[in-house]
Parts: structure tokens; C-alpha cells; sequence
């Protein structure tokens, strides 16, 4: 997963990317990097506040930006790509996973096209340079030739696009700032920094900022918004379809309670993205809620690092003894997907001193990859996907394992019309 931004006639360009990108920071914590006026670019691996320093400030009014987690290309290759294109220079971020990638790759390395890159992403610039028309007509172009997955930022020397797949799959919101526009992933990053009026990119189109806003539609195909930004992925305080995400898994907590009522001493969250169905499931079944695990802040978040998962989990939950100690507890999290993390937590809860470990996972089991950018894994990894919920319990050494249901979630959002693949199989864009 990874999060993007972009501005648009703004004094300081810099500055508000660095702002934006801060407050999009939990979507990729690998690399940071933007591209501002006359394509100058400022890259580097690891946090906003290690690459976008008061060192590096440059003057500018304009700008996109991208924050990295990677699943696909290297670590070496940090967006926003820039390219001497037919159409003049281009500059694009993209946010999402191309699952034909490899077919789009290999059909224009036939025509002659030569890869700068191994991410999938720089199959746009190329798309772009190759079509006919205009700057904005080869823009619409390109978007309309690929299906999934994608919202994207693109700076051109004449204006800023900001555009969203067919089936609206990954986020992607703007509005009007001091005097000219700004985009971002989450509505959250806008709000922080004073927008006032959010509108969502509709999916199937882009929208283009010159002086004024121009929204073009390609196509429109059924609405596929990623669940697993509500379970899991995206800050508490964005709303997506105009669902709070922080009320939508306290929701999600509600109705697990409501599915599978148990008899508990404390319900415990795993810190942070547990915390808020942790809420839910509390108010719903009556069982006081408490910090039985700590976090510590100043470790990576272990789904989105791409190395050493099992290590970083030991060293960054602590269990506090005196508040689980003689306890049943239900432990509640966002999701299961190896399993190694849950394993390890339900071991600390009992070396701790817990009586019961109970686990309750506010989405469904994870039993298909995704291929629309968020790594949760390939299927052979995926523990559900061969394993029943008994045999994921005596895994992960509970004493009871239970998951909402598909449309326990569904209800909990509020939508039916979301992409729920990685729980179903069911892939919008094989449909
Ligand atoms: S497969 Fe899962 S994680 Fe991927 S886009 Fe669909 S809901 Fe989101």
C-alpha cells in the first residue's frame, strides 16, 4: 500500500506536500519522495521527516508526492516517476498493483518500449507517451486501457491530474486550498492540514486542475472499494463513501459480539488497528475494555515491513501482567493473515498470567491474496486458506477463535458493494 498527493498552485508547495505525505504516513514507511515544479525531485528511503527535511526545502507551488510500501518493484525504485514522454515530461505517483502487469509489460516491450523501472506503475507513462491525442486525451486514454488497480497523481507542466480505476478500488480525495487544489489517499491528510470541502475522485475518472477543476469520466464500472481500508489499512479519522472508518470497525466489534457472544472477564485490543472493534465489542457485550498490551510507538507497523515481521512483534507489544494476570481475556484484532503474529501475541497474553486466551478477528478469514496492492500475502502463506477456523485456533494456541462474517462486515460498513476478494476469491476485474 502506499499513499500519494499532489499540488496544484499553492505557495509553498513543499511544504504542504511534506504535511500531506506526514499525514499519510501509516500507508508506507519504506520511502518518501516528491517531484515539484521544473520535475525537480527529492527522494530517499524511509520516513517524510528523514527525506523532507528543512534542508532539502525549495521554493515551488506545485507538486505530486509518495509515500512506499512496497509490492512490486525494488526498494531502490522510490516514486513519483518522471519521464521525457511524446507528450512532454510526465510525473506520476501511483497508489495500487496492476495484477496483469507482467502482460502489459511484455506487450510493450514488443512495441519497442524500454523500462527505466520494475515497478508496474511506470506502465502508465508509457501507455501515456504511446497514445494519440492531446496531453489530457493520451491521459484518458492510457486510464481507460487499465482495468485495476489504481488512483493515481500525474504532473504535466500545464496541469495536475488526479484519477481512480473503474471500479474505485483504492482512495482518493481533493479539494480547494489557498488559492489553488491539493490531493490525497485519505480525506484525513486534507482535513489536517484545513480543507474544508472534500470531494472524492469518482471512480472511472480523472480530474484535471488547471485554473479551475475539469472531472472527465472513462468508464464507470460496479463500485469495488477495498474493504480491508476499513478493517485494517487507513486512518480511524477518513471516512471512505461516507463511512467514518473509526465508527465502521467499532461496528465491525458490535456485530462480532452480536455473531459470537462468550463470556469474558476483559477485552483487550491489539494496539493500534484492534483498538476501535475492541471499542465495539466491548459496549456490545458488557466486558470491560483495557490496555493489557502495550505498543511501542517507536517500532514499524509489521504487516507493511517487508522484513523480520516475527521479531518486530515480540519487541514491540508488552504485556502489562497486573491487568491480565488470572483473566479471561478476548483479545481482539483486525485480521489473521500468516498467523506467526497472532501465535505470538496469544503467548504473551499467557505467559502474562492470562486464565483463557480467546481470539476474535473483526473481518472474515483471509483465504485469497490481494492483487490490488495490499500485501497480505501469496495464498501458500495465507493460513486460512488451508486451514479451518479449529485448525487456525490450535495454531495460534487459543482457547477460542472466531471471525464476523462476510456480511457481519458488510453490515458493519454500511456498503455491500465493496471488494471483499482476499475473503471470497471473488476478483472484480477476472469478472
Ligand atoms: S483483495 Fe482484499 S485487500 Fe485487496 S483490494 Fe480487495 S478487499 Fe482490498
Amino acid at each position: 500500500m502506499c499513499g500519494i498527493a499532489g499540488v496544484w498552485n499553492v505557495q509553498d508547495a513543499f511544504s504542504v506536500l511534506h504535511d500531506l505525505l506526514l499525514g499519510l504516513q501509516h500507508r508506507g514507511q519504506e520511502s518518501a519522495g516528491i517531484v515539484l515544479n521544473n520535475f525537480r525531485v527529492l527522494k530517499g528511503r524511509g520516513l517524510v521527516e528523514q527525506v523532507l527535511t528543512e534542508e532539502n526545502w525549495l521554493e515551488s507551488e506545485r507538486g505530486i508526492g509518495h509515500v512506499r510500501y512496497s509490492t512490486a518493484g525494488s526498494l531502490e525504485e522510490i516514486q513519483p516517476l518522471v519521464a521525457f514522454t511524446k507528450k512532454g515530461k510526465i510525473a506520476i505517483a501511483h497508489n495500487g498493483t496492476i495484477p496483469d502487469a507482467e502482460a502489459w509489460i511484455r506487450s510493450l516491450q514488443e512495441r519497442g518500449a524500454v523500462f527505466q523501472s520494475t515497478l508496474d506503475s511506470e506502465i502508465f507513462l508509457h501507455l501515456i507517451s504511446m497514445s494519440s491525442g492531446d496531453e489530457k486525451e493520451a491521459i484518458v486514454e492510457a486510464l481507460k486501457r487499465v482495468k485495476a488497480a489504481y488512483s493515481l497523481v500525474v504532473l504535466h507542466e500545464g496541469f495536475l491530474a488526479a484519477a481512480r480505476d473503474p471500479y474505485g478500488i483504492r482512495p482518493l480525495f481533493y479539494g480547494k486550498y489557498r488559492g489553488g487544489f491539493v490531493v490525497a489517499s485519505e480525506d484525513s491528510a486534507l482535513k489536517a492540514i484545513g480543507v474544508e470541502e472534500i470531494k472524492e475522485v469518482p471512480r472511472g475518472s480523472v480530474v484535471f486542475f488547471e485554473e479551475g477543476e475539469e472531472v472527465v469520466e472513462f468508464e464507470k464500472r460496479e463500485e469495488r472499494f477495498c474493504s480491508f481500508e476499513f478493517i485494517y489499512f487507513a486512518r480511524p479519522d477518513s471516512s471512505f463513501l461516507g463511512e467514518n472508518v473509526h465508527k465502521a470497525r467499532c461496528k465491525m466489534g458490535e456485530e462480532l459480539f452480536a455473531e459470537n457472544p462468550i463470556e469474558a472477564d476483559l477485552v483487550i485490543p491489539v494496539l493500534d488497528s484492534g483498538l476501535s472493534g475492541a471499542l465495539g465489542f466491548s459496549r456490545a457485550s458488557g466486558i470491560p475494555l483495557d490496555v493489557g498490551l502495550m505498543r511501542n510507538r517507536y517500532m514499524g507497523r509489521s504487516f507493511i515491513m517487508p522484513v523480520n515481521r516475527e521479531k518486530i512483534v515480540k519487541k514491540k507489544l508488552v504485556p502489562i501482567g497486573d491487568v491480565i494476570k488470572g483473566k479471561r481475556v478476548v483479545v481482539i484484532d483486525d485480521s489473521i493473515v500468516r498467523g506467526t503474529t497472532m501465535s505470538i501475541i496469544v503467548n504473551i497474553l499467557r505467559e502474562a498470567g492470562a486464565k483463557e486466551v480467546h481470539v476474535g478477528i473483526h473481518s472474515p478469514p483471509v483465504r485469497y491474496p490481494c492483487y490490488y496492492g495490499i500485501d497480505t500475502a501469496r495464498k501458500q502463506e495465507l493460513v486460512a486458506s488451508e486451514k479451518d477456523v479449529e485448525e487456525v485456533k490450535r495454531l495460534v494456541n487459543a482457547d477460542s477463535l472466531f471471525y464476523l462474517s462476510l456480511e457481519g462486515l458488510k453490515r458493519a460498513i454500511g456498503r455491500s458493494e465493496l471488494c471483499v476478494a482476499c475473503f471470497n476469491g471473488e476478483y472484480p476485474h477476472l469478472k
